[in-house]
Order: C-alpha cells, then structure tokens, then sequence
C-alpha cells in the first residue's frame, strides 16, 4: 500500500512525508521542486521531480508504484500573488488537479486526501467557522482550491472515488524534532517573516492593515502547527482505508490572534525588538478567520499535541537559524 505525497518537497508535504515514514508506509513523492528541496525528501523516499498536471507521467507513477490513496499538496499558496496571477493559479491549482484527479480514476486509486483552505470562505460574517458556513472565497487562490473541492465531490460521486479535503487555516512552525520546515525562499507568511526579521535577515518588517474591524485593528488568523495537520492527515488516511465516508474537515485550533499578538509573540521568544512599519491592507485578506474544528475530533479521530502558539514559534525560529546556516554552506 503506497501512498503518493504530491508537493512532498514542500513545506507540509515535508512534514506528511515524516509522518508516513514513521507510520511504517511507503511513500512515493511528485514534486516539481519549483518551490520544494529535494533535501526536504528522508533517502528512503522514492522523489520524482515532475509536475502532478502531467498525465503520462501521473499515470506511470500510480501503475507502476501501485499508489494505494494520494495525498495532494502541490499547490501556489500566496493570496497576494493569486490576485496579480489568477491564471496561473488556475493553471497550477486547478486545471492540474482535474489532470491528478483524472489520473486517480484511470489508474483505480480510491482515495484522495486534498489540501484545502480557509480562504474559501472569504470574508466570514461570524466566527468560529463551520465546514458548512457559507463558501465565498475573496482571492483567486481560495476559488482555485473551491474549485478543486466541487471537482473532487463530482468525480467522487461519478466515480466511486473516496476523499477527505481537509480546509487549512493558517499553518506555521516546524518539525519538533528539527528535520523540516518553512523553506521556500521568498516567503511571505507572517511567522516566518517576523522570525527572518529576529534574526536579522530582514531588517524590518510590515504589518499589513490597521484598520481592520478586529479588537486591535490588524487581522485575526487559527495558527495551526504542521505536524498537528500532517497528523490530521494521518487520522484521515486511516479513516477513509476504514471505510469513512468521504467528507470535509476544518483544521485549526479554533483560537484567533492578532498580527499584532503574533509579532509580539515573535519579540517575546527571540529576545529581539526588531523593526516593524505599518502598511496598508494587503489585497485579498480577510479581516477575521477563526475554525470551529470539532468535526475533524469527532469523525477522524484528530488529536492535536502542539496547540501552543510559543512553541510554534519557537519552532519556525530554530528552522529559520537551521535555514541560515544551510544556506550559507
Ligand atoms: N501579514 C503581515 N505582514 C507580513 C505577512 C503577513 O501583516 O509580513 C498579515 C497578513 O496581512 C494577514 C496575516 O498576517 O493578515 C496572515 O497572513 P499570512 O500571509 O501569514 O497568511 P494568510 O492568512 O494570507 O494565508
């Protein structure tokens, strides 16, 4: 039973692949490695550097390999950057997982895991929000991910596909153990800009929107830690090869803070006081996005372990220093 990680080089891919291994499973990975390290990949991983929207190679994989479920990351996740390209967000989120999706069905896969986001439901009225709150993403990445939802639901429906979307709410912090993180250069995600900027690798830092209608004017986000969901992904692996029905998940803590408290945070465990300015609203940022997550508790069986927004940023900061110290050798 092997399963297929695609974007297994990238950062939460990283982490699945971490956890697959220490699960016992096989583990092939597709990865294109535009933003992912093949570094990133344990030995004993099988990486094939290719794209998951090319069909003949996706089929060879899945005959060959005989992949068992498919877990897909490969994706462009920056919401700014999805607002100057939308067709190239298209292209890459959609358009190639209707090509993965095609792929699982000729080649008899059964089951699909697919990262979602909670940038599909936009600019939310009331918080927490449910998997059933009304879907009404405000950037062109969160509709490139909806789109992908309705695409796995129809085919599922079509085809007697099994699937899990699991709606990411804002990941961050590394591998506990220190073996991945954040690695993509050109980052844009506050817990990583705001640790670059601690240590020094960036000499200021921004903070995108005061004015929002949240306690202290700046954006409310559920920061969740990366092992904690590739752990949710487990539980769902586990779930669907038990016969789960398929269905979607919200994956957070269901806890906000502020960019501001997050900064603050940052100062706090890196002793540093860097420099931050203050900006206009970033394009596309919704002012408060917070998960009611009891149904991932409920139905897989998710167990989060590291809901502490300290550690977390404790951990993305000993990966930004482990980062450095890579990049320069
Ligand atoms: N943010 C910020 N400065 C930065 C990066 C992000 O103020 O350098 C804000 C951003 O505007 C948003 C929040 O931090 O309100 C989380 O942004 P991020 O890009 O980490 O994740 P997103 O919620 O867009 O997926």
């Amino acid at each position: 039973m092997t399963v297929l990680v695609t974007g297994g080089a990238g950062y939460i891919g990283s982490h699945m692949v971490l956890e697959l291994l220490e699960a016992g499973e096989t583990v092939v990975v597709l990865d294109n490695l535009t933003t992912g390290f093949w570094w990133a990949v344990p030995k004993e991983v099988t990486l094939i550097e290719g794209d998951m929207g090319d069909q003949a190679l996706v089929g060879r994989v899945i005959a060959e390999h005989g992949i068992e479920a498919i877990i897909h990351f490969a994706a462009r996740i920056v919401v700014p950057e999805s607002v100057a390209d939308p067709l190239g967000y298209y292209l890459n989120n959609t358009s190639k997982t209707r090509n993965l999706i095609e792929c699982a069905v000729k080649g008899g896969v059964k089951r699909i895991i697919f990262s979602s986001t909670a940038a599909v439901y936009g600019d939310v009225k009331v918080n927490p929000v449910t998997e059933d709150t009304p879907q009404n993403p405000v950037s062109p990445y969160g509709r490139s991910k909806l789109m992908s939802e309705w695409m796995l639901q129809d085919t599922a429906r079509a085809h007697g596909l099994a699937y899990v979307i699991l709606r990411y709410f804002n990941v961050a912090g590394a591998d506990p153990k220190g073996r991945t993180g954040q690695s993509t250069a050109g980052a844009t995600h506050l817990i990583k800009v705001a640790c670059q900027t601690a240590i020094g690798d960036r000499p200021e830092m921004a903070i995108f929107g005061t004015d929002y209608p949240t306690p202290d004017g700046t954006c409310l986000r559920d920061y969740i830690q990366v092992t904690d969901l590739a752990r949710a992904h487990m539980a769902a692996l586990k779930y669907l090869r038990g016969g789960g029905e398929s269905g979607i998940f919200n994956c957070g803590y269901g806890r906000g803070y502020s960019v501001r408290e997050i900064v603050d945070v940052v100062k706090q465990v890196s002793g540093v006081d860097f420099r931050v300015v203050l900006q206009p609203r970033r394009p596309g940022d919704p002012p408060a996005i917070v998960a009611e997550a009891a149904r991932a508790r409920a139905i897989l069986g998710w167990q989060p372990i590291h809901d502490d927004v300290a550690a977390i940023v404790g951990q993305a900061l000993a990966w930004e220093k482990a980062l450095r110290v890579r990049n320069a050798a």
